[in-house]
């Protein structure tokens, strides 16, 4: 499999009010051809900022340091007609908020075959049998009169489909997906993971999935990302690390589960304004020592995994 994204050392700020809002700082990971990497943390981990900055959608003085390269090619110094491009034709983008992807004066039917008809030679009727048919897959049984709706005439549940629909339908070599089964009831949800499945198994995408839901998460991913306070905290074989967690926030995580029994992870995350000496986990931890309180962690290599934690690294 050859690597298809390079994000290097990428850090993220914004300058509210007084404060300086430090969103991701040094992250690092890449992505290989059909591979799905899951990002998972609790909200305002960093998570979307990521999405964001890949989308190439932050303002660019956000992007304090860091590389992001897309098929070789440095996402920051392309023309933004080319990101542009690349965001309608290789690039799938499914961000938190559909209404925001969606055109409220244009029919679903009209955007998402536009879509097509931008990007391609395809006829209009062709289109239109390529938006019915991911409609359909989206779970609408009848995607005529789908086709005909304004995204005000439709539920935020349903808007999230159809941008699903819409972001997926050129078969882009990357989707980002930032939370795509938010705010949807349990057979919609069901959907979207059959039809990221399918993608899967039939397509050459990759993905990043950001989710914090971690049943979705465990479904889906190859590789995943547990993010805390704007760091990487572990990484690694998704299978791996859901049967064995090494990193004290991973465990709390997984432990908050129905199946753990629910038990939540003592205390809130930092805001981000605020820089938490030492690990930016130790005020939460309970195998914190001195050295966690003093000395930030790096993020190192442990079996088959990279992991931030001076415990784990000690043992
Ligand atoms: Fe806990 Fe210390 Fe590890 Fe941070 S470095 S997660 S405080 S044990
Ligand atoms: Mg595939």
């Amino acid at each position: 499999m050859s690597r298809l994204l390079d994000i290097k050392n990428l850090s993220v700020s914004f300058v509210s009010g007084e404060e300086t809002v430090r969103a991701v700082t040094d992250v690092s990971f890449d992505l290989c051809e059909d591979e799905v990497l899951t990002l998972v943390g609790e909200t305002g981990c960093g998570k979307s900022i990521i999405a964001h900055a890949i989308s190439g959608l932050l303002p660019p003085e956000a992007l304090v340091s860091g590389e992001i390269r897309y098929k070789e090619k440095d996402l920051q110094s392309i023309p933004e007609e080319e990101r542009v491009l690349l965001r309608g034709c290789e690039i799938g983008i499914v961000l938190q908020n559909p209404s925001r992807a969606l055109n409220p004066l244009y029919t679903i039917g009209h955007q998402i075959r536009e879509t097509i008809l931008r990007h391609t030679e395809k006829s209009k009727e062709e289109s239109n049998r390529m938006v019915a048919g991911a409609l359909r897959r989206m779970g609408f049984s009848d995607p005529g009169i789908e086709m005909k709706r304004y995204p005000f005439e439709s539920s935020g549940g349903m808007n999230q489909r159809f941008v699903i629909a819409s972001s997926t339908i050129l078969s882009p070599d990357l989707l980002i997906a930032d939370e795509p089964t938010t705010g949807l009831d349990r057979s919609r949800i069901q959907d979207v993971i059959t039809e990221f499945e399918r993608i899967m198994e039939e397509e050459e995408m990759a993905i990043i999935l950001i989710t914090h839901d971690l049943a979705v998460a465990r479904r889906l991913a190859d590789r995943i990302g547990i993010m805390y306070a704007g760091e990487v905290v572990e990484m690694g074989d998704a299978n791996r690390i859901f049967e064995e967690p090494y990193h004290p926030y991973t465990k709390g995580l997984f432990g908050s589960l129905p199946e753990n029994g629910c038990v939540p992870i003592p205390g809130v995350s930092p805001p981000m304004s605020r820089i938490v000496s030492g690990c930016r986990f130790h005020p939460r931890c309970g195998k914190r020592t001195a050295v966690c309180e003093r000395d930030h962690p790096q993020l190192g290599m442990i079996d088959d995994r990279y992991v931030r934690c001076h415990l784990c690294h000690s043992q």
